[in-house]
């Protein structure tokens, strides 16, 4: 059992980080992939990954929410971790169009450079789509036969359009989830 969307660098975690690393041991968590949101978060995730391990691992890349921070030199960044051993995926990335905190076409170039990074070291990708399943199909789509895998960890879709991720491969999460995987819950409305 592997918890693959853990924000283990919240400060939330600064008293206990590593209680809470051994009860998730003792309760039988094999493993756990940390969320990177942005180039600093991811970095830091892939650093904290390192601390744990063979046990740790972590996702780089750009939450939608800051699509509209990033620079050519933020994505170049990113390739850059997706070289790191402790890096096992691409995201969190996707599309938010419930807050809208980056402008739409912003968010979809961003989505889109990180499917290509994802494709060009064969990495699955860890995404967030919120109100926006037609077009981050649509974007995502083309690339799916190039990707190992795609997990889509916050979803908020109707009955066909989990058919149509199904349909599509995808792995699906819930949004209701335990206190570790907070990215669409507590933690910042990610
Ligand atoms: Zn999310």
């Amino acid at each position: 059992m592997i918890d693959i969307g853990v924000n283990l660098t919240s400060s939330r975690f600064d008293k206990d980080r590593d209680d809470v690393v051994a009860q998730a041991q003792q309760a039988g968590v094999s493993g756990m992939i940390l969320t990177g949101t942005n180039v600093e978060e991811s970095q830091a995730a892939a650093d904290l990954a390192a601390c744990y391990p063979g046990y740790a691992y972590a996702t780089a890349g750009v939450h939608p929410h800051d699509a509209k921070l990033v620079d050519p030199a933020d994505l170049s960044a990113i390739r850059h971790l997706a070289q790191r051993p402790e890096v096992v995926a691409i995201g969190e990335c996707g599309l938010d169009y419930n807050r809208d905190f980056s402008p739409r076409p912003q968010q979809e170039a961003v989505f889109e450079a990180q499917l290509a990074l994802a494709a060009e070291h064969a990495l699955p990708v860890f995404m967030h789509c919120r109100d926006a399943h037609d077009r981050w199909l649509a974007i995502l789509r083309p690339w799916l036969n190039k990707l190992p895998a795609a997990v889509l960890h916050c979803f908020t879709g109707d009955d066909h359009a989990l058919r149509g991720c199904l349909d599509a491969g995808l792995y699906i999460a819930s949004r209701v989830g335990s206190a570790t995987n907070g990215a669409d819950n507590s933690f910042s409305n990610r």
